[in-house]
């Protein structure tokens, strides 16, 4: 094979692409109308969001932090959930998944991972007690997992699904953009996933109620945004109340300016992340040093992800650094954090998991060819 000259510059693991003269021409707009804020492009961004996903509502956010705190805050305040309620939700995860259920003074309940290293049903359903109000699932790397089944669960046990869909923009179930089923599902468009921006995210509930509500939590609680008030009709446009102690969690028009152009491009980026995925799978999958994450039938992943487990990661990472190819880690168990270390032993699989896994550099500026450079590497270290 074709070899890398060391002049080449190195594999990385996430490298955003941003179109940057169309990028430039929707900050422009912002620039020459006065409005980088809230409303104009996050309006529009909303909108085209609703489009492209077929979800009921979307609330453009600065964060999917912010937009799961928010997921909970309020569907504890609609359903009257108390402090020390619990939410089931897994331990192999950014740990902004878990902190959204400690902001709000609730308990995260681990449950293991499936062969998809998202929820798995059976553990969930073990986990459940007279305390459980909600699932908190995230679609691992763009996977849907067993998706459904944890829908059907929620369904028996009168339980809220929290979506946290941070990596699954583009991700399609049986057709369908994923998140119908859920109470509510919140992406990022942080800098590095499949939708760059700088900081961003969207939160899109269920509820036409929730949606009204969420945006006035996202504005510090004040019932009437200044955009609304600017282009109404009202002569007293300066009236408004604040209804609650909210936060200042909405986005700005200079972020969706980012995330127009990123949306025009997301399914054909997401295309060319899966030519990478198969030219990994195809030449990863014979190795019997290496376990893939396979995908169930009916998903379309976003392939926010590629990642592979092997025994000793720490020297397999040590050597594809050697050979400038630098890969990440998606997650540490998060029992393993002083945060967390109550629920410490609770989930095996994920936890060896989490000793055993490295995300393969994946994304829309790399080649087959490179793709290519980095299997036969990986390879010929495990195999040595
Ligand atoms: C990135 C990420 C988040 C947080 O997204 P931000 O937009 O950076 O706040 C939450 N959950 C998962 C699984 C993530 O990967």
């Amino acid at each position: 094979m074709a070899r890398r000259s060391k002049l080449l510059d190195p594999i990385n693991l996430f490298v955003p692409k941003f179109r940057v003269e169309e990028c430039l021409a929707e900050i422009r707009e912002c620039l020459e109308a006065g409005w980088t804020g809230l409303g104009f492009k996050t309006v529009q961004m909303e909108q085209k969001w609703i489009a492209y996903t077929d979800l009921p509502h979307a609330h453009f956010i600065n964060s999917a932090t912010s937009g799961l705190h928010l997921a909970v805050r309020l569907l504890k305040d609609v359903d009257g959930w108390t402090e020390g309620d619990e939410i089931i939700s897994t331990a192999l995860t950014f740990v902004s998944t878990n902190h959204a259920i400690k902001y709000e003074g609730l308990n995260p309940v681990f449950a293991d991972v499936d062969e998809y290293l998202c929820l798995d049903p059976e553990a969930v359903r073990l986990a459940i007690t007279p305390r459980t109000r909600a699932i908190m699932f995230v679609g691992m790397g763009g996977n849907t997992g067993q998706l459904s089944e944890i829908i059907k669960i929620c369904q028996e046990h009168d339980l809220r699904l929290i979506l946290d869909a941070a990596h699954m923009a583009g991700t399609r179930l049986d057709g369908q953009h994923v998140g119908q089923g859920a109470d509510v599902t919140v992406f990022s468009f942080q800098a590095v996933k499949n939708l760059p921006t700088a900081d961003a995210g969207m939160i899109c509930f269920e509820s036409a109620t929730l949606d009204e509500e969420v945006r006035k939590w996202t504005w510090l609680g004040i019932n009437k945004d200044t955009y609304t008030r600017t282009v109404s009709e009202n002569r007293y446009r300066w009236h408004y109340d604040v209804e609650n102690v909210g936060y200042k969690y909405h986005g700005n028009s200079v972020m969706a300016a980012l995330a127009l152009v990123g949306l025009r491009y997301l399914d054909e980026d997401n295309a060319q992340r899966r030519n990478i995925a198969s030219r990994y799978r195809s030449m990863l999958s014979k190795s019997a040093n290496l376990s893939l994450v396979s995908i169930p039938e009916g998903c379309v992943s976003s392939q926010h992800l590629f990642q592979i487990m092997t025994d000793n990661r720490d020297e397999v990472m040590d050597q594809l650094n050697q050979r400038d190819i630098f890969p990440g880690v998606h997650y540490k168990d998060n029992a393993s954090y002083r945060m967390y270390a109550d629920l410490q032993g609770s989930c095996p699989r994920a936890h060896r998991a989490s000793e055993r896994l490295i995300s393969l550099p994946l994304h829309v500026s790399m080649t087959e060819q490179d793709a290519s450079y980095v299997a036969q590497s990986l390879l010929e270290i495990v195999e040595a």
